[in-house]
């Protein structure tokens, strides 16, 4: 899977998932490769703000809850890895 040149500073979580921060820090994006369209990268995102995610842990990263993503992805960030649900 391609990354977008725009995807910044990728943080390789495994399972082809990349982690981009927002410039804030206050969420993030989630690149993976698309359960819709084969070969195609999808992206989600989360949001650290009040009723979005918890940052379990900064580093490395831990997040909850899960994400689900509108393609049908979904799985966790756990101490930096994506562990598929
Ligand atoms: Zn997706």
């Amino acid at each position: 899977m391609r990354l977008p040149d725009w995807f910044e500073h990728p943080i390789d979580l495994g399972h082809d998932h990349y982690l981009s921060w927002w410039d804030s820090r206050q969420g993030g994006y989630i690149i993976h490769p698309s359960k819709r369209v084969q070969g195609e990268p999808c992206i989600s995102g989360f949001d650290l703000r009040p009723s979005g995610w918890t940052l379990e842990k900064a580093e490395p990263v831990t997040l909850s809850p899960s994400l689900l993503c509108s393609c049908g992805d979904h799985g966790f960030i756990r101490e930096g890895k994506w562990v598929p649900a």
